[in-house]
């Protein structure tokens, strides 16, 4: 596996966690696939799982962390390439009731102390950031589309413009995904990616007739072409697919599907 040179040496004890090696100033902390909480601790609605309860998952998620859930902000998602930047007004967006989540976003960047940051996932990459001359911190939810539309590197270049002025202390880290060796892919999706991305041979992993996603490759190419510091990307994670015990896959429970939550913010 390729590391960017940062703390791979926590990689396989830190599994549920983004992985810097950051100050106690940074929180963060990612949800999995939990039997006994309701709806197996989804942190999303769905036919089976009603609002509310999918909210008190999210709110578990951000107290996890030691962050506030009144004060934290989830993104709507919409599997594209645009990122906001996230302060007091938004606080509570999609965690108290009766606020939405933040609509249009798939990721989100913020310099306020207390604020967390939510995105949420079954299979797809989950990014999280951090600037600690900022301190900043920033979260991406990469769908092949979204990937498609930069979102990583438009994530990465929404953090660093909150350093301005200073000395950039750029750490980025993936959450588990479906990884390259259970990401299969068909030819629309593949000349899609090539119509937009020609350089994009790497992403792409050949078995007999049978071709397979890189996720984790792609968004990091883009986040370098981006201008994001190849050094300060870190490991590839585990796959979600390969753990459906841990983490929800949509590969692997289709419709039944929960999702699984990150978090990253500031300590107050
Ligand atoms: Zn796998």
């Amino acid at each position: 596996m390729q590391d960017g040179g940062m703390t791979s040496r926590t990689v396989a004890l830190r599994t549920t966690a983004f992985v810097f090696g950051t100050s106690q100033r940074i929180a963060h902390s990612l949800s999995q696939r939990t039997m006994g909480r309701p709806g197996e601790g989804s942190v999303i609605r769905s036919n089976a799982l009603p609002e509310d309860v999918a909210r008190g998952n999210r709110a578990s998620l951000v107290r996890g962390a030691l962050l506030d859930p009144g004060k934290a902000v989830l993104a709507g998602q919409v599997c594209g390439g645009a990122v906001g930047i996230i302060s007091e007004p938004h606080a509570g967006a999609g965690f108290r009731e009766g606020l939405p989540p933040i609509e249009g976003f798939d990721g989100m960047v913020t310099k306020t102390p207390g604020i967390g940051l939510v995105c949420y996932s079954a299979d797809c990459p989950l990014i999280g950031y951090v600037d600690e001359s900022v301190p900043a911190v920033g979260i991406a939810h990469a769908s092949w589309r979204g990937t498609m539309e930069g979102i990583a590197g438009n994530t990465g270049q929404a953090v660093l413009s909150l350093s301005a002025g200073r000395r950039p202390l750029l750490r980025v880290s993936f959450a588990p995904h479906i990884g390259p060796c259970c990401y299969e892919v068909k030819q629309d999706l593949i000349d899609a990616v090539r119509a937009k991305w020609p350089n994009s041979e790497a992403w792409f992993v050949k078995k007999g007739e049978f071709t397979f996603f890189d996720l984790y490759q792609s968004n990091r190419d883009i986040m370098v072409a981006a201008g994001i510091p190849v050094a300060s990307i870190g490991a590839r994670p585990r796959c979600s697919k390969c753990a459906p015990g841990l983490y929800w896959s949509w590969r692997a429970q289709k419709e039944a599907a929960g999702r699984f939550g990150a978090v990253i913010g500031i300590r107050p």
